[in-house]
């Protein structure tokens, strides 16, 4: 056998992003030098928003977003447990309860209607996931946001580049927050970003990515004692990236819509080749959406196969596929089970993790990894039809 093992994702490194981390470690600079506002600046600029953050990593983004949005001890975030932890893992670092609403179980995305039900007195902020890199149904939930007084931080870790109705994630919510990840759609090693278009919002975000300290003399509560002084008026955190990996950031953005027009190009012969096959289901795209497409989620019909995923997960393992799923809802985790949560509380999205099987999709496949990954499912898949 010994077939080439592919992964589900990989990063896209070239000449030019190693010449810029380069000519960086040669700079002034290794942290907070230009690079962080120049790559600040042109990611606002491709998404449309007026302020950007750079920052750590998507989950510090996401941590940094719940506590601008001023969320406290007692107060309840409404998201989806079909994400990766960090999103609801945000929510507790600031001491208040993650709310998981169910989802829908054609987008897989979190249910407007689910969120609905959940808002309580207690509900201060919406946490929508734009899974798979799909948008969510970001009007709906305005509209529930607006009634209700809540606050919306989308955690667009998948879903840079996606438009919803000819809008750029990045731009709509209060804040979005993105992440660098290797696996993600561009990558800075480590890094995550979040956007808003409110000024009082951006202040809040960078005083917390340093402590919670100003150096600026006009927010200034005590008298300054001379030029060195700064203040520390909140308690933030070290969540600073470096320069490195700024500069890296700028030329992955650069190319950010190539590995996405790729992406896209996968994505069609994936569904071309797999949506009349008995058993599996693709994935279904809303009116008015384009997906960033950073992963791609098969969904087995288990009534018209003969074995459950784990066994075909196996088997597509055993091919030297790196098959995935995303994700184990957030909820199963043990620490969120000890902190009470049962199973059971979103059954659509308890349904759906029984059937997903994430296959790989990333720009730097070959066009022959591409048949290999398909000619591989489709014969594994052949063998558990009814
Ligand atoms: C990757 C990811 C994060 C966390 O980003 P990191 O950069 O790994 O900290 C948060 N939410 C979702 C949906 C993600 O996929």
């Amino acid at each position: 056998m010994n077939e080439e093992f592919i992964p589900y994702g990989s990063q896209w490194i070239d000449e030019q992003d190693i010449e810029v981390v380069t000519e960086t470690l040669k700079s002034d600079y290794l942290t907070t030098g230009p690079k962080i506002k120049e790559f600040e600046d042109k990611f606002a600029d491709y998404v449309d928003a007026k302020y950007a953050v750079v920052i750590a990593n998507g989950t510090a983004a996401l941590h940094a977003a719940t506590y601008a949005a001023g969320i406290k001890e007692g107060d309840e975030v409404i998201t989806t447990p079909i994400t990766f932890a960090a999103t609801a893992n945000s929510v507790l670092y600031q001491d208040a309860i993650p709310v998981f609403a169910d989802i829908d179980p054609k987008t897989y995305n979190i249910d407007p209607e689910s969120i609905k039900e959940n808002i309580t007195d207690k509900t201060k902020a919406i946490i929508p996931v734009h899974y798979t890199g799909q948008p969510c149904e970001m009007d709906k939930i305005k509209e529930i946001a607006a009634k209700n007084d809540l606050i919306i931080i989308e955690d667009g870790a998948h879903a840079v580049g996606a438009t919803y109705k000819e809008q750029k994630i990045g731009s709509i919510g209060d804040m979005t927050t993105f992440s660098f990840h290797p696996v993600k759609n561009m990558t800075t090693g480590e890094g995550g970003m979040i956007t808003t278009d409110s000024k009082e919002l951006y202040d809040k975000l960078l005083k917390f990515r340093t402590h919670g300290i100003t150096k600026n003399h006009s927010d200034y509560i005590n008298k300054s004692h001379g030029p060195w002084y700064h203040e520390q008026q909140e308690l933030g955190y070290n969540y600073r990236i470096t320069d490195i990996q700024a500069a890296l950031g700028i030329t992955q953005l650069g190319k950010l819509d190539i590995f996405l027009a790729r992406r896209r190009e996968i994505v069609n012969r994936y569904n071309n080749e797999f949506k009349d096959i008995e058993g599996l289901i693709i994935p279904e795209q809303l009116e008015k959406t384009n997906s960033a497409w950073h992963i791609y989620v098969l969904q087995l019909e288990l009534e018209k196969l003969t074995a459950y995923r784990k066994e075909i997960f196996k088997a597509l393992r055993d091919k030297n596929l790196g098959v995935n799923v995303h994700y184990i809802p957030v909820y199963f985790h043990p620490y969120y089970q000890s902190l009470g949560y049962e199973k059971g509380i979103c059954p659509k999205a308890e349904k759906l993790y029984e059937r997903i099987i994430t296959i790989p999709l990333y720009p730097k496949m070959a066009d022959q990894q591409v048949d290999e990954v398909i000619k591989r499912i489709k014969s594994t898949i052949t063998n558990y039809q009814k």
